[in-house]
């Protein structure tokens, strides 16, 4: 590993500016740069369907060893503000200036993995296949990852399941292999409408109406696996009219599907017995945001990876973590993933930094992990 290379390629790539949907720039600066060290590219045009402006990146290595290879997976998009980053080396961090976010979510993770592909092209390691996955629009619903037509995939371009996303918040040495799927919910209260003063007893409250069913419902933490939120509720009509309507949304989250099921049919039932005490009707609609991400092979994986990390004295950490990403829609392509860590903290703020030893640490060890299968 070159390290002032990597570090030079990160700063150059922290430039080019990258917001969800309008990563095209950066995603042809990546083509060209994974092209010129061999890859073959396949760009996929999920983005046609959203709106966006760049294609996912699949960068295949061919390997001279046998058997399954690994994909390595990065997002391309930052968090905005992120025009016109001035980044800003101070002994172990790199940071901005504080007016932009560092955009080091993701492109650290990105420029690890151009490192490691480097080195070892450099140093002639033998390898199996290496494929690279690099999305758009990973920060808004990952919705690069949601279109990706993998039905359109040419065979020989088709990625390696284990695959390394090297995009989690904090050290190195953290593996993440669990996360939550969540579902959306929207219900909307529909009562009648009637003037407030003269004749009140003629109307059913919407507000009233949501008030007595999600007073009754279970929301907050529900049990080690399983949380839910109810995050807006909106009405608005003049203080003499009765409102009719009501408008509540919210989300269920869990690592195990059935059991948001379970919730969700827990709240219909209670809405139900809202309507049936106050009168009015109630819709509930609800659809699945991201599926659960979970190990297929009882952690095997990510285990070994802890391993490679321990042998460059880096601890290693499993952990379960709480938000979905990229890799908890690829786990229903049947890709078995670990997130690991690579130095960033305070995302998506504008003091967002990056512990340069780090970034360092989990390149060296992404490194290893390939080089393990040569003889
Ligand atoms: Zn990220």
């Amino acid at each position: 590993m070159n390290k002032e290379r990597l570090l030079n390629n990160l700063v150059e790539m922290l430039k080019i500016h990258s917001p969800s949907k309008k990563e095209g720039k950066y995603a042809s600066y990546l083509v060209e740069l994974l092209e010129g060290m061999g890859a073959s590219i396949y760009l996929d045009e999920g983005y046609l369907q959203y709106g966006g402006d760049s294609p996912s990146i699949i960068a295949k290595f061919s390997g001279d060893i046998e058997g399954d290879g690994i994909t390595l997976a990065a997002h391309m998009d930052v968090i905005e503000p992120n025009l016109d980053v001035e980044p800003i080396i101070e002994d172990n961090i790199i940071r901005t200036n504080g007016t932009t976010t560092l955009g080091g979510d993701d492109k650290g993770g990105i420029a690890s993995i151009v490192e490691v592909l480097r080195t070892i092209k450099e140093e002639k390691i033998s390898h199996k296949d290496i494929y690279v996955v690099l999305t758009p629009c990973e920060e808004v619903g990952m919705l690069g990852a949601k279109h990706f037509n993998w039905e359109k995939v040419p065979k020989d371009m088709m990625p390696s399941k284990n695959m390394i996303v090297v995009d989690n918040a904090g050290a190195a040495g953290i593996i993440a292999h669990s996360a939550p799927s969540k579902y959306d919910i929207e219900i909307s209260f529909q009562g009648k409408k009637a003037h407030a003063g003269i004749e009140p007893e003629k109307g059913i409250n919407a507000i009233n109406l949501a008030s007595y069913a999600l007073s009754r419902m279970d929301i907050g933490r529900i049990d080690d696996l399983t949380t839910s939120n109810i995050s807006t509720i909106s009405s608005e009509f003049p203080s003499n009219v009765v409102p009719d309507m009501c408008r509540v949304t919210g989300e269920v989250r869990s690592h195990s599907e059935e059991r948001i099921l379970e919730i969700i049919e827990s709240y219909k039932k209670i809405c139900e017995e809202a309507v049936e005490k106050l009168g009015g009707i109630y819709k509930f609609d609800y659809k699945c945001d991201y599926p659960v991400l979970k190990p297929k092979d009882d952690l095997n994986f990510a285990k070994e990876f802890a391993k490679i990390y321990e042998e460059i004295n880096v601890p290693a950490e499993l952990k379960v973590i709480g938000g979905g990403s990229d890799s908890n829609i690829f786990a229903k392509q049947g890709f078995n993933s670990i997130i690991i860590g690579v130095g960033m903290y305070k995302v998506h703020t504008v003091d967002e930094y990056l512990e340069i030893d780090e970034l360092f640490k989990t390149t060296q060890a992404i490194i290893r992990y390939i080089k393990k299968d040569e003889q």
